[in-house]
């Protein structure tokens, strides 16, 4: 079985009932100090440590003292809008108080679906990682409407692993892992430890999709694993009910493993590389070949020629100034833009376009280099 210390780059889901004390109301500030804990000894590893947490509306619920039952989307979405200022001050201040520093990004199923906003969203998230701050995400859920919503940070935080080619995904969760049966199906369901692949006999362990217990249950932990494990990303469900959950992770706690045969990095230039359409070309002189090969981004002034009517965040193809391909990345520019600044220094990109865009027109994260 892994170990968490085997990994580099780590997203880690906390669920809203560990978080926030339903009876007592307010937020459990000594268990969240015990994972920060945690998540410091993680970071100095060094790893790159990001957090997906739910606890917005069940926090703003308990600050407003709203009744129990059911809210209204309206309600549930000015909850939230309360709930989320506190949940982002209590992790601020316990990963302060391991002197980490915090970096609340609030992002809508947009931002992670859209390859424009997704350019957006990975640029922002991997620049907090580079200064060593510890990303803590929540989905937008003052604004997002029913359309535009995950509804659930469990699939929300498969989407952001992948996005950021974390290797791990942890779910910490109410349970501490995926049973052999159904939740309900009887007391003699054991717990599985190893899942090597999803199966539709793994899925139907979950449960069925349109059951009460699906949204936030075990459903959806199993679509994150969908996700995740096709993108490279392995995961694991363990129980968050407990001091030091990650510890107890590594100590040997039951919990379920997803397992990837894929690499992250892989995958996510798999995706580059394949999936999407190319939108258009540009034509990049000899030194602009080189330095990409020596694994430099490409920068505007290398690029010769644009061609094509594409979007920030498109594919385009990238050639040498003889034509043959040399590879394929997501460009920072859209097709007028880049036309404008080819050529040109980045120093020179303000003053062209009127605003600060980024120094390279393609990053070498984005970018997967073919044939020779
Ligand atoms: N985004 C919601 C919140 O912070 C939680 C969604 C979930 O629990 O999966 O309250």
């Amino acid at each position: 079985m892994p170990s968490l210390k085997d990994f580099r780059r780590i997203v880690v889901k906390v669920g809203s009932s560990l978080l926030v004390d339903a009876a007592a109301g307010g937020l459990k500030r000594a268990w969240l100090d015990s994972l920060t804990a945690d998540i410091a000894a993680l970071h100095k590893g060094p790893r790159d440590v990001l957090v997906v947490s739910s606890g917005a509306i069940a926090l703003g619920r308990s600050v407003l003292k709203l009744p129990a039952g059911a809210l209204k989307l309206e309600d549930s979405q000015a909850a939230a809008a309360v709930g989320q200022i506190v949940l982002a001050r209590s992790w601020s201040e316990s990963l302060g108080a391991q002197n980490m520093t915090a970096g609340q990004v609030l992002v809508t199923l947009g931002d992670t679906e859209q390859r424009r906003r997704y350019l957006n969203a990975r640029s922002t998230i991997a620049k907090l990682l580079e200064w060593r701050s510890v990303p803590v995400i929540n989905e937008n859920d003052t604004t997002a409407t029913t359309e535009i919503r995950y509804g659930d940070n469990d699939r929300l935080a498969a989407r952001v692993a992948t996005m950021m080619s974390a290797d791990l995904l942890v779910l910490l969760s109410d349970v501490d892992g995926l049973y052999d049966k159904p939740p309900g199906a009887g007391r003699d369901a054991k717990l599985v430890p190893l899942v090597q692949r999803i199966t539709p006999d793994i899925e139907a362990m979950a449960g069925a999709s349109n059951s009460e217990l699906a949204r936030g249950g075990m459903r959806t932990k199993i679509e994150a694993g969908k996700i995740a494990t096709s993108a490279g990303t392995h995961m694991v469900i363990a129980s968050g009910h407990v001091p030091h959950p990650l510890q107890r992770i590594i100590d040997g706690a039951p919990c379920t493993w997803f397992l990837t045969p894929a690499n992250p990095v892989t995958a996510r230039k798999k995706w580059i590389a394949g999936s999407l359409e190319p939108r258009g070309a540009l034509t990049i002189d000899a030194g602009a070949v080189k330095a990409l090969r020596g694994n430099k981004s490409l920068l505007p002034a290398g690029v010769i020629k644009v061609e094509g009517t594409f979007e920030r965040g498109d594919a385009v193809v990238v050639r040498g100034p003889d034509g043959a391909e040399v590879g394929r990345g997501l460009i920072a520019y859209d097709a007028a833009d880049a036309d404008k600044i080819k050529g040109r220094s980045s120093a020179d990109v303000q003053s062209i376009l009127g605003f600060t865009g980024r120094t390279e027109m393609i990053h070498r994260d984005d970018l997967v280099l073919g044939g020779g």
